[in-house]
């Protein structure tokens, strides 16, 4: 998981500096469990983490 950040705001991870998902630049370095939504609509998880887009997600942050 090196270089690999989260989005402090929405858990997009990310290796850039800036969160494509939300343009947020405030990533932590410390988060547990990645998980890849690809349907948000009909995933569990997406609900639970308030994601409305695809893509790679932490679990925790
Ligand atoms: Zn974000």
């Amino acid at each position: 998981m090196k270089g690999i950040k989260s989005c402090k705001k929405c858990k997009a991870l990310t290796n850039g500096s800036t969160c494509p998902n939300c343009q947020s630049a405030q990533l932590v370095d410390n988060w547990k469990g990645r998980v890849v939504i690809l349907n948000t609509e009909q995933s569990e998880i997406a609900k639970r983490l308030n994601v409305n887009k695809k893509g790679e997600y932490a679990l925790k942050i």
